[in-house]
Order: C-alpha cells, then sequence, then structure tokens
C-alpha cells in the first residue's frame, strides 16, 4: 500500500507528472491515489519532498544462493501428461546445465506413479509427486497448496509452468504466496550463471520482444506456450520401474489435512469433444486477408485435405467470423510448429509470424512481393493465390494419378 504524509506534501505536481497510470489526483487541495494504482512505485522515487511512502515496506533482496534448482510442473489430465511438460523439461536441462543446477518435477494428480516413474526417464534429478484423490481433477485452491509446498522445501530457483488453461490459473496463484515475479507466455528463456533467469517474450502488440529478470526475488517463475521449445528426448529406455537406484528420485509427498480442503467441489467432469488441434498438425494451410470470401475457404481446405494437414487463419478472419478462434495463428491465438505451412494471402505481421515461424518449411503465397512474409518463408510464390492455389492443387492430384499409375 502507498500513503501520502500530507504535511510533506507541497502540491509540486511531480508524481501526477510522472505515474504512468493516471492513477494521482489532487482532489480538494490533497494529492490522493485512485483505483489506476499499479503499485509501481515510480511515485516514491520522483517525489522531491519524500511525502508518499509504501507502507508494507519494500521487500530485501532474496539471498539468491539459498535457491538451487529448476522445477517444471508436470501438467496432467486423468494420467495422461500434458506434451508441454517435455518441452519445459528440455529447456530446463538446457538451462540447469549452464549453471550445474538440478532438474525436477512436480506431479499433482490421483493414481499416477507409473507416469511418475515416467517422467524419470527423462533424466529427472527427483519428481515430488503428490498423489491423492483430492487432486484427481485441477482445483486451484489445494493445487496451490501442494505447489506451495513442494517449493518451500526443495527451494528451486527457477519454476517453469506451461502456458495452458490450468498453468495460467495456477502460476500466478502461487507465484503470489512467495510475492515473486511471473513472466507470462515466454518464447524464449535464457539463464545468466548467477541464475537469474532471462524470459523474453513479445510486448506492446508484438513489436519489441522484451527480455525480462526477476533480479530481486526467488523463486522465478514463467509461463511457456506449447509447441515453442523442443521436446526432451528420454535418456533411458528400460522400464524404470526395474531400476531400484531410480526410485530414489521419485519422492511422495503429503499436505496437512487442512490444506487438502478445497472450497471448490467437482460435481460432473464433461469431457470436451475432441476437435483436431492446430498446434498438433504436421501440415497447415494457412488463410488471410487475402482471401476475399468465407466460401473461399473451401479452396484452402481442399489444399489441406490433400496434403492431410489442416487450415489455420489470420485474427482478421476470425474477427470477421469466419473460421473459429481456435482455427487463429498468433499472439493472441496459437502457437503452431509443423513440418509445413503455406501462407496464403497473408502479409506477415510479427504477431502471426512469431508464433509460426518455428515451422519446419514455411512456403507464401503473395501477390505482393515487397510483402513482409517472404523475410520469414523458406520458398516465397509472389502471384494471385486464386491462380496458384488450385495450380497446386490440380498438381498434387495429378502426381496422385501418376504415381498410382
Ligand atoms: C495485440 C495484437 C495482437 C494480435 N494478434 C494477432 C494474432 O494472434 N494473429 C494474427 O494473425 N494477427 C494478430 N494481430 C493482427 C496483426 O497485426 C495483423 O493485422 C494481421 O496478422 C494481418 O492479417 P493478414 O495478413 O491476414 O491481413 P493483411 O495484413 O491485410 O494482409 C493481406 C495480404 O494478402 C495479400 N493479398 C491480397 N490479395 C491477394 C491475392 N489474391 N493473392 C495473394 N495475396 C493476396 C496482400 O498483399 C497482403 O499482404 C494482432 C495485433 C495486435 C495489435
Amino acid at each position: 500500500m502507498l500513503s501520502i504524509n500530507q504535511n510533506k506534501c507541497d502540491l509540486c505536481g511531480k508524481c501526477i507528472e510522472t505515474c504512468p497510470f493516471g492513477a494521482m489526483d489532487i482532489i480538494e487541495g490533497r494529492v490522493v491515489i485512485n483505483e489506476a494504482c499499479k503499485m509501481c512505485r515510480i511515485c516514491l522515487k520522483t517525489c522531491p519532498g519524500k511525502a508518499i511512502v509504501a507502507t508494507d515496506g519494500i521487500r530485501e533482496k532474496a539471498n539468491i544462493n539459498n535457491w538451487k534448482g529448476i522445477l517444471v510442473f508436470a501438467e496432467q489430465l486423468e494420467g495422461q501428461i500434458h506434451p508441454v511438460t517435455l518441452e519445459l523439461i528440455g529447456k530446463s536441462k538446457e538451462l540447469a546445465s549452464k549453471m550445474n543446477h538440478p532438474v525436477t518435477c512436480i506431479f499433482i494428480g490421483h493414481k499416477i506413479k507409473e507416469k511418475a516413474e515416467g517422467l524419470l526417464e527423462y533424466g529427472l534429478d527427483k519428481v515430488f509427486v503428490y498423489d491423492h484423490k483430492e487432486f484427481e481433477y485441477y482445483r486451484g485452491d489445494i493445487y496451490t497448496n501442494a505447489f506451495e509446498h513442494c517449493i518451500t522445501r526443495s527451494k528451486p530457483s527457477i519454476v517453469l509452468v506451461g502456458a495452458t488453461s490450468v498453468g495460467r490459473s495456477l502460476a500466478p496463484r502461487v507465484a503470489t504466496r512467495f510475492r515473486t515475479g511471473l513472466t507470462a507466455d515466454c518464447t524464449t528463456l535464457d539463464v545468466k550463471e548467477n541464475s537469474d533467469l532471462i524470459q523474453i517474450r513479445p510486448a506492446f502488440g508484438g513489436n519489441i520482444m522484451a527480455q525480462i529478470v526477476t533480479e530481486h526475488s526467488r523463486p522465478q517463475f514463467a509461463t511457456v506456450r506449447y509447441k515453442v521449445m523442443e521436446k526432451a528426448q528420454k535418456e533411458i529406455n528400460l522400464p524404470v520401474s526395474i531400476l531400484s537406484e531410480m526410485q530414489d528420485k521419485l519422492e511422495f509427498c503429503s499436505l496437512p489435512k487442512n490444506k487438502m480442503k478445497s472450497s471448490i467441489e467437482v460435481l460432473n467432469v464433461i469431457p470436451k469433444e475432441k476437435e483436431l488441434s492446430i498446434s498438433e498438425a504436421e501440415v497447415i494451410v494457412a488463410g488471410g486477408r487475402g482471401i476475399r470470401d468465407k466460401k473461399d475457404l473451401a479452396m484452402l481446405e481442399e489444399l489441406a485435405q490433400l496434403l492431410g494437414g489442416q487450415t489455420a487463419v489470420t485474427r482478421p478472419l476470425v474477427e470477421a467470423g469466419w473460421a473459429p478462434y481456435t482455427k487463429q495463428i498468433g499472439l493472441s491465438g496459437r502457437t503452431v510448429r509443423p513440418r509445413l505451412i503455406i501462407t496464403c494471402g497473408i502479409s506477415g505481421a510479427v504477431q502471426f509470424t512469431s508464433c509460426m515461424n518455428s515451422a519446419q518449411c514455411i512456403i507464401a503465397i503473395n501477390k505482393n512481393k515487397n510483402a513482409p512474409i517472404f523475410k520469414t518463408a523458406h520458398y516465397g510464390i509472389v502471384g494471385d493465390l486464386y491462380e496458384i492455389v488450385p495450380l497446386l492443387c490440380g498438381m498434387i492430384r495429378k502426381g496422385r494419378i501418376m504415381d498410382a499409375v
């Protein structure tokens, strides 16, 4: 909380001038802080008379030597581990090798012992297992309690969580318990020798790549989107259950009774109809504003089907109601990493390209030879998509017929 010592305030207006959120006003001859305050504390530094004070004090810098290792949240649903977990493990191993730190996982669920053993195959130093009926389905309050318990006992320097629906709900809750920083939706991670995590993510609508460092507190929390990092490879191929020394790396943990009480009751679980996700697609044909009419998307659908892939779109097409949000590639949509993506009538705005530029092969079709997408593409076709897409479909069909002959 911030408060103003009115006796010291001479109404110079410096705080009003420098507050980036417009959170300071002069009302009836007194400076007041309004609800727009984000506690950035810039006013504290700029007030010449030191009239603004933080009543909760300023936190002391954590002793970073007391925190060691990288802890990954292994997300599961009904025992199935979300693949983002393997991507986080892969990145953690790379970062940990630079600091000589251990890599561990926290795994919360019910009847998950076998899956926990499976995680050890990725060369983890330890898996903290919270296996209880109450953890069968995600419930924010008790999952947070388990996560807090694990961090308190293992004191990791870095905590990585997938930027999934569960991860986005859980990570901020846990970070708040430790009054530490959280950087959401990181696209690149690196680490300094002193264990400061360099968290890189697009900011200001994707116009800059911000580097964020949580220097003063530990642990450092980051969420990472699915399909952004390389998956970890198995390091052990034998069934782990027969390697007794590996069993020591599984640590079964339990919480005190009062920490297991949830205020959330799961009444029923209705599985969503399984739909194809563009994040999983190996081949994508993506359409942008170069498409003149909703019905013309059928042309892209045909090409996608011939290639055994899926269609996707840019944000303007979703906003026009031509495609569902689940088909949107980009910063405010999904990240994709297919083997092949063909972009049709897409200009190549950074908000789009930053979420598809890890594709193995990018082919762009655009009638403007100066379109920025050609800087991202491996192969470019300058021309009208209405001519090129049917031509490609025809060639693929012909190729198939030739193969059959
Ligand atoms: C905070 C923020 C978040 C955003 N998030 C996203 C996001 O998640 N995803 C996203 O896509 N965008 C996002 N955007 C919008 C983004 O900035 C672009 O406006 C958008 O990607 C442009 O879409 P487009 O390439 O389809 O359209 P345009 O930029 O209009 O490009 C159309 C292209 O089609 C070409 N063309 C036209 N006719 C033909 C033809 N017949 N044949 C071949 N080429 C043709 C044109 O030369 C042009 O290059 C976001 C913006 C902001 C500010």
